[in-house]
C-alpha cells in the first residue's frame, strides 16, 4: 500500500470541503472494511482518507414525527441487528442485518459505507428497497433526498457525487397490516456474500393482495424492483399459482451477473426458487 495522508475533519461541512477541493485524490473513510480491502488490492489509489469517525450527524438511531426510522450512515451492522427501536419498527431489517458477512464485518461496517460503495453482492440495498426507503445526501453545497431506487445507478455506481455523504437512512413508517420477509441465498455455508437475495413487503386487505413491493438483489449489477413479478400478486388471494407466476416473471425480468461465483444461467434459477420461497413463507403457505 502506498503512503496516505490521513484527516478527521469534525464537521459535515469541513469533510465535504476536502472532498471537494481533493477530487478522486480523497476517499470517505467509515469502517474501512471495504475500503481497506480496495487499497489492498490496488483497485482505488486515494492519496489521502477522510474519517467519518467525528461526524455527529451520521450517528444515531429515532423515529421521526411521521413515524419513520432515521438511520445515522455509520450505524454498525449490528447495531441495526441489536436495536430494539430497529426491530419494532421493521423485524425484517433487524434480521437482515443480523445476516451480513460475518462478526467481523458486522462490528466494523456500517449501513452507509455498505450503501455507497454499491458492491451487488450485500444485503441492505434489497431490503430497504423493498421497505421503500430513502438516502439523505449531504455536503456543504447542502442536503438532497433520493429515493432508494435513484440512489443505486449501476454496477458498484450510486448517484452519490464525490463531494457528498450519505448522512442518514429514512425507512417510512410501518403500513399497518403489511408483511414483509427478506431472504438471501449462499451458494455455500462457507460463502459471506448472498449470491441471490429476494426482499418482499405485501398488504392484503380482505385476503386479496393489494399492494406488493418485490425486490431481487445480488444476482443482479443493480438491485431491482421487479413490477411484472408484483403484478403477478396484486388483486389475487395468495396462492402457489400466483407465486409460480411471480417466480417466473422475476426470473425473466432480470439481466443476471455471469461472473466466476456463478453463471447468469443459475443466477436466474435462483432467482426463481428463491422468489418462490421467500413469498411461500411471506404468505405462510405450505404444500399440501
Ligand atoms: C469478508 C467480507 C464479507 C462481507 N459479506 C457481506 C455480506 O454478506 N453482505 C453484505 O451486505 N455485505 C458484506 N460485506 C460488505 C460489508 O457490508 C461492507 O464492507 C461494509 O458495510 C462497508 O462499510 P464500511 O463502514 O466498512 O465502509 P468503508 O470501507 O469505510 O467505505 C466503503 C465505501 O463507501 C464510502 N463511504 C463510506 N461511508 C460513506 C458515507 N457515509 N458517505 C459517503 N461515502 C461513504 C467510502 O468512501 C468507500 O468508498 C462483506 C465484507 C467483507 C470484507
Amino acid at each position: 500500500m502506498h503512503d496516505l495522508d490521513y484527516s478527521e475533519p469534525p464537521s459535515l461541512a469541513e469533510a465535504s470541503r476536502i472532498a471537494a477541493d481533493l477530487g478522486d485524490s480523497a476517499r470517505f473513510m467509515a469502517g474501512g472494511t471495504a475500503l481497506m480491502l480496495a487499497l489492498r488490492q490496488r483497485m482505488l489509489r486515494p492519496t489521502h482518507l477522510v474519517s467519518l469517525s467525528r461526524l455527529a450527524p451520521l450517528r444515531g438511531i429515532e423515529v421521526d414525527a411521521q413515524g419513520a426510522l432515521r438511520l445515522g450512515a455509520l450505524i454498525l451492522h449490528n447495531e441495526v441487528a441489536a436495536s430494539p427501536i430497529v426491530r419494532l419498527h421493521s423485524a425484517m431489517l433487524s434480521d437482515m442485518a443480523a445476516r451480513v458477512a460475518n462478526p467481523q464485518v458486522r462490528n466494523q461496517g456500517t449501513l452507509g459505507g455498505n450503501l455507497c460503495y454499491a458492491d451487488p453482492s450485500t444485503d441492505p440495498p434489497g431490503c430497504l428497497l423493498a421497505l421503500d426507503a430513502r438516502v439523505v445526501l449531504a455536503s456543504h453545497r447542502g442536503v438532497r433526498e433520493l429515493p432508494m431506487a435513484e440512489f443505486l445507478v449501476d454496477y458498484f455506481t450510486t448517484a452519490i457525487e464525490p463531494d457528498e455523504l450519505l448522512q442518514t437512512i429514512v425507512v417510512p413508517a410501518w403500513v399497518p397490516g403489511s408483511i414483509g420477509r427478506y431472504d438471501r441465498f449462499l451458494r455455500t455455508a462457507a460463502e459471506h456474500r448472498p449470491m441471490v437475495n429476494v426482499a418482499a413487503v405485501a398488504r392484503l386487505e380482505g385476503g386479496v393482495c393489494v399492494q406488493a413491493r418485490i425486490v431481487i438483489g445480488a444476482a443482479v449489477a443493480v438491485t431491482q424492483r421487479v413490477g411484472a413479478a408484483e403484478d403477478c400478486l396484486l388483486g389475487h388471494a395468495p396462492s402457489w399459482e400466483r407465486i409460480e407466476a411471480a417466480a417466473n416473471a422475476a426470473m425473466v425480468s432480470i439481466a443476471p451477473l455471469d461472473d466466476l461465483r456463478g453463471s447468469a444461467a443459475y443466477r436466474r434459477e435462483m432467482v426463481g426458487v428463491q422468489v418462490r420461497r421467500t413469498l411461500a413463507q411471506l404468505f405462510n403457505l405450505t404444500r399440501t
